[in-house]
C-alpha cells in the first residue's frame, strides 16, 4: 500500500524543460516563464521567528522572495533592498508581507555604494524599530567561458557585489544586533563544484564561504550567529539574464541527481532555520540546498 502523505523530491517541481528565454540584468520575476515557486501560495509559517526584524538583499526575487515572504509568514517584520528596476517585482513581495500582517519596508539602491550599503541599514533599523536577521541574498553572475575576454569591469562589479557589500552591510549593522541576532549569507555549490564558465562568480562564491567561517568565528562571542546557505540550480531571474550559457536554459538542473532544478520556496526553511532560535547551537556552516550535488 503507497502512503499518500510521501512527495517524491524528484517530481514535486517543474522537472520539464523550460523554455528558451532571456532577459537583461538584473531580469524580473514576473517575466519568467514559468514563474519560480517562491512560497506564495503554499509556506505557511509557524511562528518561528515573531516579533524578529528582519533585512533581505535581493528580496524582490528569486531566493530572497522566498525568504522575505518565509520571515514574514513566521512573524518577523521585513526590509527588502534590490535594484530601482526592479520596483514592480519588489511591490508584490511587499503585499505578500503586508497580508501576512507584518510590516514591509522596500529599500531600493545598488550595493555596489558603500555609502548606500550604509543607508540602507540606517533605514531598516529606523523603519522597523532595529535588526535582527541579516539575510543576504542578492548576488551577481555572468557567464564568461574564457578568461582573457573577462572584463576587468565584470570582475570589479562581481566582487563588489557578492563579496564587499557583505563587508560594508554587516560593518554597519554589527553595532545593531543583540546576542540571538542571525547573519546568513549566500554562497553556492559553485564555491566547491566551480563550472568552467562562472570564474568570477565561482570565485567571489568561495570568498562568501571562508567571510562567512571566519565572521562566526569572530561574532561567536558577541552571541551572533553567521551561517551560508550554498543553492545548487534554482530557477530564478538571474539564470537567464547571461548568468548561463543560453543553451542550458531548457535543461538547467536536469543534471543534479535529482534531475531538476529547485524552486526558490525550496531554501525557504533553510534560512527561516539559520535565523531562528532552534539553530542556537549552528554557526559557521555552510547549508546546501543542491539538488544532490555535493558541497565539499
Ligand atoms: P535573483 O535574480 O532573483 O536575485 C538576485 C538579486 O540580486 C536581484 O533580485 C537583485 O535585486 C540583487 N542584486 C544584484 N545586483 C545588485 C546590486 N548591485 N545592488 C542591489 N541588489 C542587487 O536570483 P537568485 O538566483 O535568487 O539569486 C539570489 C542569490 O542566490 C545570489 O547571491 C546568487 O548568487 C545565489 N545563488 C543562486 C543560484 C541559482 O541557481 N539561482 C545558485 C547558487 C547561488
Ligand atoms: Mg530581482
Amino acid at each position: 500500500m503507497s502512503n499518500s502523505s510521501l512527495n517524491n523530491p524528484l517530481k514535486k517541481y517543474f522537472n520539464q524543460d523550460y523554455p528558451s528565454q532571456s532577459q537583461t540584468e538584473p531580469g524580473l520575476e514576473s517575466n519568467l516563464i514559468p514563474k519560480p515557486d517562491a512560497g506564495e501560495k503554499s509556506y505557511q509559517g509557524s511562528d518561528q521567528l515573531r516579533g524578529r526584524k528582519a533585512l533581505v538583499t535581493g528580496g524582490d526575487s528569486g531566493i530572497g522572495r522566498a525568504v522575505a515572504i518565509a520571515y514574514a509568514r513566521e512573524g518577523a517584520d521585513v526590509a527588502i533592498n534590490y535594484l530601482p528596476s526592479e520596483q514592480s517585482d519588489a511591490e508584490e513581495v511587499k503585499k505578500y508581507i503586508e497580508d501576512t500582517g507584518r510590516k514591509a519596508v522596500l529599500i531600493p539602491g545598488d550595493l555596489k555604494s558603500e555609502t548606500f550599503n550604509q543607508k540602507m541599514v540606517e533605514k531598516a533599523v529606523e523603519e522597523l524599530g532595529g535588526l535582527d536577521i541579516l539575510a543576504l541574498v542578492a548576488g551577481k553572475q555572468q557567464a564568461e567561458a574564457d578568461i582573457t575576454q573577462l572584463a576587468t569591469q565584470q570582475l570589479e562589479e562581481t566582487f563588489i557585489t557578492n563579496v564587499f557589500s557583505i563587508f560594508w552591510t554587516v560593518k554597519a549593522a554589527l553595532q545593531y544586533l543583540e546576542p540571538g541576532a542571525a547573519i546568513i549569507t549566500t554562497s553556492s555549490i559553485q564555491a566547491y563544484k566551480p563550472s568552467p564558465f562562472l570564474l568570477d562568480y565561482a570565485a567571489t562564491k568561495g570568498a562568501i564561504h571562508t567571510l562567512t567561517q571566519g565572521l562566526s568565528q569572530q561574532l561567536a562571542s558577541k552571541g551572533v550567529r553567521v551561517n551560508t546557505v550554498a543553492p545548487g540550480p534554482i530557477w530564478t531571474p538571474l539564470q537567464v539574464t547571461g548568468a548561463q550559457p543560453q543553451e542550458i536554459i531548457p535543461s538547467f538542473g536536469q543534471n543534479t541527481p535529482l534531475k531538476r532544478a529547485g524552486q526558490p520556496v525550496e531554501l525557504s526553511s533553510v534560512y527561516v532555520f539559520l535565523a531562528s532560535d532552534k539553530a542556537s547551537y549552528v554557526t559557521g556552516q555552510t547549508y546546501g540546498v543542491t539538488g544532490g550535488g555535493l558541497t565539499n
